[in-house]
């Protein structure tokens, strides 16, 4: 590694030399519009990376990141891309992505102290602490992180639907759906953990619909 880190501007060179080459006019194109249909809110993990997972090229997901996909009603941050991505963009679809093997969550579930992230993963064990006496009859703890993964991504997508942006978005008929989605790391792929809210009548009962089969799938599994 350079101290000037040259290597990842001839990265970058050669990225945009073979995307233009693909595609000629690509970032010309780009530059007068941005028209995302998804806002992806998921890990800052740099194995988790958004756009390439899902085989999208820039200018087709609007991203936010952070540790452990926690989407808190007073983080101005995660409001803000919500609110631009909703009024402005017109998303189509919001997917709260959590990954197995979390670090964030492996913090929270063993109770790991990090610095100052420990008061950011304190969500992360809220989850916990809320759904702990099923968590404590499950197998060991793998059963248990796998478990608490889906079910941080559960509750953060029912976050997501509780958000001012979103009932407002709701309120007015514009189309906006929920997801809740898991990926793995061991395989690269999506699973979706069908939390899927389109309206405020629905958001509660896809919570509650895809917390049932959270828990019966981990009973026959362990
Ligand atoms: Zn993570």
């Amino acid at each position: 590694m350079s101290a000037d880190l040259s290597e990842l501007f001839e990265s970058n060179r050669l990225w945009a030399a073979a995307t233009e080459a693909r595609d000629a006019g690509f970032f010309t194109r780009l530059l007068a519009q941005q028209t995302p249909q998804y806002l992806w809110i998921g890990c800052a993990d740099s194995r988790v990376p958004a756009n390439e997972i899902l085989g999208l090229l820039p200018g087709d997901v609007f991203v936010h990141r952070n540790v452990a996909n926690v989407v808190v009603h007073s983080d101005l941050n995660a409001l803000s891309v919500m609110q631009f991505a909703i009024d402005m963009l017109k998303v189509r679809h919001i997917m709260v992505v959590g990954h197995y093997g979390c670090g964030g969550v492996i913090a929270a579930l063993k109770e790991l102290r990090i610095g100052l992230a420990d008061n950011w993963i304190r969500h992360v064990q809220d989850v916990r602490n809320k759904h702990r006496p099923w968590l404590d009859g499950l197998a060991d703890d793998d059963a248990r992180l796998k478990a608490l993964c889906e079910l941080n991504v559960l509750e953060q997508a029912l976050n997501v639907c509780e958000t001012t942006v979103v009932q407002d978005a709701w309120a007015r008929d514009q189309s906006v759906v929920i997801h809740g989605w898991v990926y793995g790391l061991h395989n690269g792929l999506l699973e979706d953990l069908k939390m899927t809210a389109a309206d405020a009548a629905g958001a509660r009962a896809a919570y509650e619909q895809a917390l049932a089969a959270l828990y019966a799938r981990h009973a026959t599994t362990g």
